[in-house]
């Protein structure tokens, strides 16, 4: 049975450029951008009831990502958290506040798409620093002088092995 979303209970859009702070029906009305200065740019930011640690554990694997993004204090039963998402644009605000009644869902989604998002910027980053992908399993590593199965081009000694165990098979 798929666990019941924990859902945000405060939605707020802050404009980058004015700073006004405006509700999800705002934006709605607004078309997304912001009805005071025109204004293209927002940090969402968002509040659970329902403490942090819940929050993680709906999002599963991918809590993890989200405890490197949102950090990991200890968790206070009773505190609101809140989660700051900036640059979100007038497309995606609008995006999420399209539909009355939907903006939590649509908070929901939107995060799930942030954290793709800065899982595939940290991916171009490592190849930026001369990230390599393994040819034995694909995943992404960064070669280095005294690890020399990553200068043969593999991530760990167990990829470099396995490679090698395919190939004699291979040839038997
Ligand atoms: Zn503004
Ligand atoms: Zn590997």
């Amino acid at each position: 049975m798929a666990q019941k979303p924990v859902l945000p209970r405060v939605i707020l859009f802050v404009c980058e450029s004015c700073q006004g702070r405006y509700s999800a029906n705002y934006v709605r009305e607004h078309k997304g951008s912001c009805g005071h200065c025109h204004g293209d740019s927002w940090t969402l930011k968002i509040a659970f009831t329902r403490p942090r640690k819940q929050f993680y554990e709906y999002f599963g694997v991918l809590g993890v990502a989200a405890r490197l993004i949102f950090g990991s204090e200890d968790w206070d039963e009773s505190q609101q958290y809140d989660f700051d998402f900036p640059g979100v644009c007038a497309d995606n605000a609008f995006k999420i506040c399209q539909v009355p009644y939907r903006e939590q869902y649509r908070v929901l989604e939107y995060i799930k798409y942030r954290q793709q998002l800065d899982a595939e910027q940290q991916r171009e980053a490592m190849i930026d620093r001369g990230g390599q992908v393994c040819s034995q399993c694909g995943a992404l590593f960064v070669p280095i002088e005294d690890k020399p199965w990553t200068q043969a081009g593999y991530c760990s000694k167990v990829c470099f092995s396995q490679a090698f165990a395919d190939f004699s098979q291979g040839h038997e």
